[in-house]
């Protein structure tokens, strides 16, 4: 077991924060509730492609928060894709102090990934919101209806104090983060910046890492980029091969070469690996960090991977689609291959592109960029009269985001933290994405990620841990109570 380090915080908590944090002690039971209605509301979100009507959960949400005295507005954003009268909602709902002041936002999305019925225990089905030992099963448990009844809370119990502060808390509930939040906060920080764009945000995704008992503070994300290949080549007859020019070649060549050759300019992360090491072992000791290192998830059977925490520290990518052939007899003369790029923050769209186009020329493929990007390759007269081996098309892409954790908000944020939970702040940025991405590409300052803890999060039996919630809603609400006040 990991002990965690005691730390005597800097702003130890005044008696009247400890009366206001005690308010969620007498709440826990309703924070369970709460997060047990969202669970039983399917919010599915299949593709950004599929229109799947998750209405229901944003109005039962906005009715909870109506009753409870907040001022509601339901956003919609039209679904593209269909010629029928198809939209999703983005929630805002706000508690006003009606004097001068900052606005602190909390933000989290109700969408749902997609589940395997068959894959879960039967005793605790995807929306039965079953709680057993202490955990709440369900799709959505951790990722992520506990961080928003969290933040809920929060701001239900401080409308309920009573206790007096400036300018505005406000939260924003988002439809389709999982597929990259084209009809959440991307459409929503294109077409009503002005309603989100608050002096600070928090958003609610989970970040207690087994065997922590407290969140990291997320404050970056890597930028996904899902671009597809297409592979052109020559048909023919199976019994003839052909080694070059068979489609499903040339994407095995470039596959297969792109460990070696592919390189991308190298970024400093938000957090270094020695940041890293440094604050985890001031929160649990050198023999706690050894221990920590030791944790391994259990692995499977047909896994062949070490363990890469380098991962964290350069652009990836990993080919997670390829379709082609029409017949065992008939070369294929096209293949589609969909590569998952997750570009450090600092790397911008072009960069990564100009590295691609780089390793083609040293593999010999002309590739064709999307329009608006400039291609190296355009200036090279090797590649000048040769037809294109390759076209490039994006699926979805967003640069990666970092956030200045020693900002005034950060802050408040580091002295609340320690002000809980008693010990020293982790800081971390992440490999997947979130909401934040879209923010800070549109602008928006000062985004922090963190909430509670669970796991299972996409997979079968997902469960939000109930011991880590109250906790967490004492963050979120000293946070507000304190930056609020500043
Ligand atoms: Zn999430």
């Amino acid at each position: 077991m990991v002990n965690e380090k005691k730390k005597y915080p800097k702003l130890p908590l005044t008696s009247k924060e400890k009366n206001l944090l005690a308010l969620v002690d007498t709440h826990e039971e309703e924070i369970t509730q709460l997060l047990q209605k969202l669970v039983q509301i399917e919010s599915l979100n299949f593709s950004e492609f599929q229109f799947w009507d998750n209405s229901a959960i944003f109005k039962f949400t906005k009715e909870f928060l109506d009753k409870e005295g907040f001022t509601t507005e339901l956003f919609k954003a039209p679904f593209t894709n269909s010629k029928k009268n198809e939209f999703y909602y983005n929630l805002l709902a706000s508690l006003d102090s009606s004097s001068k002041g900052k606005t602190l936002q909390f933000n989290g999305h109700l969408d749902i990934v997609p589940y395997n019925e068959d894959n879960w225990d039967s005793n605790t089905p995807p929306l039965g919101g079953v709680i057993k030992d202490g955990k709440l099963f369900g799709r959505g448990s951790i990722d992520m209806k506990a961080g928003i009844a969290c933040q809920v809370m929060a701001m239900k119990l401080l409308k309920e104090s009573g206790e007096k502060f400036n300018g505005k808390l406000q939260m924003w509930f988002t439809p389709d983060e999982e597929t990259h939040g084209a009809y959440g906060s991307a459409f929503m920080t294109k077409n009503h910046f002005e309603a989100i764009n608050a002096d600070a945000t928090i958003v609610s995704e989970p970040s207690i890492r087994h065997p922590m008992k407290s969140p990291n503070i997320g404050i970056g994300e890597k930028g996904p980029h899902w671009l597809k290949f297409t592979f052109h080549g020559v048909a023919g007859h199976g019994s003839w091969p052909r080694k070059k020019s068979n489609a499903i070649n040339k994407a095995t060549n470039f596959m297969v070469n792109a460990r070696k050759k592919l390189k991308f300019p190298k970024q400093k992360p938000p957090v270094t690996k020695w940041q890293s090491i440094r604050q985890l072992i001031s929160r649990v000791g050198i023999s706690g960090f050894r221990e920590l290192r030791k944790f391994q998830p259990p692995k499977l059977p047909l896994d062949k991977d070490k363990r890469d925490n380098g991962i964290l520290y350069r652009t990836t990518f990993s080919f997670n689609d390829i379709k082609a052939g029409i017949k065992t007899n008939i070369i294929p003369d096209r293949c589609e291959l969909d590569v998952d790029f997750r570009a450090m923050p600092g790397l911008t769209t072009q960069e990564l592109f100009d590295s691609l186009v780089r390793y083609c020329s040293k593999i010999k493929y002309r590739i064709e960029l999307p329009e608006g990007y400039s291609n190296l390759q355009h200036n090279d007269s090797k590649f000048k009269d040769e037809p294109v081996d390759v076209y490039l098309t994006i699926l979805t892409i967003g640069e990666g985001s970092a956030t200045d954790p020693n900002s005034e908000f950060g802050k408040v944020v580091q002295n609340a933290f320690t002000a809980v939970y008693e010990t020293s702040p982790v800081f971390s940025y992440n490999t997947g994405f979130s909401d934040a991405g879209n923010m800070v590409e549109a602008g928006m300052k000062d985004i922090f990620v963190f909430g509670p803890g669970g796991r299972n999060a996409h997979n079968a039996n997902e469960y939000a841990d109930l011991s880590t919630m109250k906790d967490t809603t004492k963050l979120y609400l000293l946070i507000a109570y304190r930056y609020l006040n500043s």
